[in-house]
């Protein structure tokens, strides 16, 4: 069939196998064709979604197919019970530790079963996670030497009334210096040039955040690791314990993914204003998060509330990711060639270019594994081959 979008011959199929559009969907209205090939109902890497949904999993580990996205969101659910019981127990010290180490480690995991490195493991993770913790290590010490928030341990009063210039420190200065170095790592990586995909910066940008998470949740709980006893009655803990699983790396990581996904979409040549639209978004969700988090706190509201906040400014910096991260893979996937393959999101075997003809799903997020076992086909429909060079 002719595709009403791209007007390429491809295989008969719910979606476009070269442009990715939803077929069928033209000619109700003037409008249905460009919703058609924008499809923002179904989300290229994962087409059971919404673009505007701020899911998790789909987002930050778009590699992964239905049925392992299902198998970390419940890996992730057996590490947050594992840190309300040690809560629970009163076993403080333990619970922060697998807090910090939940998600990055979950993300090491996913690294690994995507084979999102390829063949070179040691240097990507070293200069991704490996990178984002030394700059996280370096950078938070030089913070904490300008600005102890501990300064009398035992006299809480002190830290009653931030000033303003701790406002501006803490909530504007600190995030948008730890936004310009995060990036770095993933942007100077060695062998860049065999991850073209704006998808790969995508996850390389999260790799280096999620890094430097750990590295600033050590260092800023070092004091509390240290001087707390093992054993303690459990107090206002699980407030800052949710942050520090749940909020603190997902903001780190999807911040810095949106920003190195918008530089590597500049080094494709396709920089626009969503991509510039994404670095301002990381930006100012980090201040809002620092700054709202800390004029929350300061005025003695439910800690629940702060909770509530941090999760609407993450939900909506997901989404930005998402939305970038589509439009990215519907632009980037077009010019891969037919070749057979089993489709990673609804397994169907397809014969299929840039999308699944079957579910939709971008096919250049599919795991490095199954990127090797393509077998091309030759242009089988014969007109495309021309059109596309
Ligand atoms: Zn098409
Ligand atoms: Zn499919």
């Amino acid at each position: 069939m002719r595709c009403d979008h791209c007007s390429n011959d491809v295989p008969d199929g719910v979606f476009c196998t070269r442009c990715g559009a939803h077929q069928g969907t033209t000619g109700e209205l003037g409008k249905a064709s460009a919703s058609a090939k924008i499809r923002e109902h179904s989300y290229a890497a994962h087409p059971a979604e919404h673009v505007v949904q701020p899911s998790v999993f789909t987002t930050l580990f778009p590699h992964l197919g239905q049925h392992k996205i299902h198998e970390f969101r419940w890996a992730f659910a057996v590490g947050l019970a594992g840190i309300a019981l040690l809560y629970v127990a009163g076993l403080i010290t333990a619970a922060i530790l697998v807090a910090t180490f939940l998600v990055p480690v979950l993300y090491l995991i996913y690294l690994y079963e995507a084979q999102v490195y390829r063949d070179e493991p040691a240097i990507v993770l070293g200069f991704t996670i490996g990178g984002g913790a030394v700059i996280g290590l370096v950078l938070t010490l030089i913070e904490r030497a300008a600005y102890n928030p501990f300064p009398a341990v035992g006299n809480p009063l002190t830290n009653i009334g931030v000033s303003v210039g701790t406002l501006l420190f803490l909530g504007l200065l600190v995030p948008v210096v730890q936004e310009a170095l995060k990036p770095l790592p993933a942007l100077f990586l060695p062998n860049r040039l065999n991850f073209p995909e704006t998808v790969d910066g995508l996850v390389f940008g999260v790799a280096a955040g999620l890094g430097f998470s750990v590295a600033e949740s050590l260092v800023a709980f070092s004091s509390a690791l240290t001087s707390l006893p093992a054993h303690l009655t459990p107090g206002n803990w699980i407030f800052d314990l949710t942050t520090l699983a749940v909020f603190q790396p997902l903001l780190q990581g999807s911040a810095t993914g949106m920003i190195v996904a918008a530089v590597w979409r500049y080094r494709r040549g396709s920089l626009a204003g969503r991509e510039i639209g994404g670095v301002a978004m990381a930006v100012i969700a980090h201040v809002a998060f620092s700054l709202g988090t800390l004029l929350l706190k300061e005025s003695a509201v439910s800690p629940l509330l702060v909770l509530v906040f941090q999760a609407v400014v993450v939900g909506a910096l997901l989404i930005y990711v998402r939305y970038l991260l589509h439009h990215a893979l519907l632009e980037e996937a077009a010019h891969m060639g037919f070749a057979e393959t089993v489709c990673p999101n609804c397994h169907m075997h397809i014969v299929a270019s840039g999308f699944c003809p079957n579910c939709g799903v971008a096919l250049t997020a599919s795991p490095n594994a199954l990127k090797r076992a393509r077998k091309p086909v030759g242009e089988e429909p014969t007109k495309a081959s021309s059109g596309s060079a």
